[in-house]
């Protein structure tokens, strides 16, 4: 089993497919003036599958695809498949805006996948065609819907909460009692979108963030002037599997909860358990710190399976006891992988 130098377990991996994408997040990535990393730099599904292999043997279980969009990615569906067939594998999650969800739902659940977490950060189409530049939110929902058709679970939805969106936030409780979803809002992060080489068009602004302590107030007021009744903690061991540092809540009688990720306001990093491998091969031990190590050298290099067990471990050493608060890392999300 994986354990860093302060004794946490390292049993979760996540890969960025690609840095590129079919949405325009305007916290996330600009519209236009974005340089992409030329593909002959982006890992192959091959040396992505060799790697992960060797941090199957390592301890990690778990694996979460992400990007940029991951299903914009030629052949995505084969690769959850040999992903699932490694030895060890306990589960393979998915991070999506979800429009080619419709699409290729029934494939990826037949070739393994069972998680998804589906980035919506607003159900008013306008809003939503705001933020994403131009996205139409019934193909997400229409994503969301095929999700749920095809069996996955848990079926999460990621909101980014920005303060000066104003989002609807009552809206998203509102659809945990229909669904049985996982509604999770998420603070706004200084990550990419500080600096002036950042790939984002806005500049993160703490005043933008909301923190979740805000969000859960104003969910259970919002609530009960609705009539929803009280918002109840659910205990970390009935929590429906999560594989991160979500705090969850449900309004009695919802089919779904509700929950909060705190990355700012609430400090997580003593139970964090992941690396994050991005898109063209670097081994990253924290999203907030951009140290990162040089997978893709090594295997073009042809180092050997050896040599990626000691990168993985070199990697763990590496991984901080915590990001300290650093305001701003030099790669967006979209990038690292979020
Ligand atoms: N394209 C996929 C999607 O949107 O789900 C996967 C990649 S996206 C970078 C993963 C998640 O990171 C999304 O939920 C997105 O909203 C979130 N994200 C991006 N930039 C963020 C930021 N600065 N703060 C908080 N979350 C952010
Ligand atoms: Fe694309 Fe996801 Fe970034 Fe939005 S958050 S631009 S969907 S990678």
């Amino acid at each position: 089993m994986a354990t860093d130098s302060f004794g946490r377990r390292i049993d979760y991996l996540r890969i960025s497919l690609t840095d590129r994408c079919n949405l325009r997040c305007f916290y996330c990535m600009p519209e236009e003036g974005v340089v992409w990393r030329p593909h002959s730099e982006i890992l192959t599904f091959e040396e992505i599958e060799r790697f992960a292999a060797v941090a199957v043997s390592e301890g990690v279980s778990k694996i979460r695809l992400t990007g940029g969009e991951p299903l914009i990615r030629k052949g995505v569906v084969e690769h959850v498949r040999r992903l699932k067939a490694l030895t060890g594998i306990e589960g393979i999650a998915l991070t999506t805006n979800g429009v080619l969800l419709e699409r290729y739902g029934k494939a990826l659940a037949e070739a393994g996948l069972s998680r998804v977490n589906i980035s919506i950060d607003s159900l008013d189409s306008e809003v939503y065609r705001r933020i994403t530049g131009g996205g139409r939110l019934e193909h997400a929902l229409a994503g969301l819907e095929t999700a749920f058709r095809v069996g996955m679970k848990p079926v999460k939805l990621n909101v980014v909460v920005i303060r000066s969106l104003k989002q609807d936030l009552l809206a998203f409780a509102r659809l945990s009692f229909e669904r049985p979803v996982h509604v999770r809002f998420i603070e706004y992060m200084p990550v990419g979108n500080v600096g002036s080489c950042s790939p984002a068009k806005e500049r993160w602004n703490l005043r933008e963030t909301v923190p979740s302590d805000e969000i859960l107030e104003r969910l259970a007021e919002e609530g009960r002037e609705a009539g929803f009744g009280s918002l109840e903690t659910i205990a970390r061991d009935a929590a429906p599997g999560g594989w991160g540092p979500a705090r969850y809540y449900r309004f009695s009688g919802a089919a779904g909860t509700v929950c909060v990720i705190s990355p700012l306001s609430f400090h997580f990093c003593a139970e964090c358990n992941r690396l994050r491998l991005t898109a063209d091969g670097r081994l990253r031990p924290c999203l907030f710190s951009d140290e990162e190590l040089d997978v893709r050298s090594l295997i073009r290099g042809g180092g050997s399976d050896v040599d990626l067990r000691d990168l993985i471990r070199q990697a763990l050493a590496a991984k901080p006891e915590g990001h300290c608060m650093r305001v701003g890392t030099g790669r967006g999300m979209s990038q690292i992988g979020g």
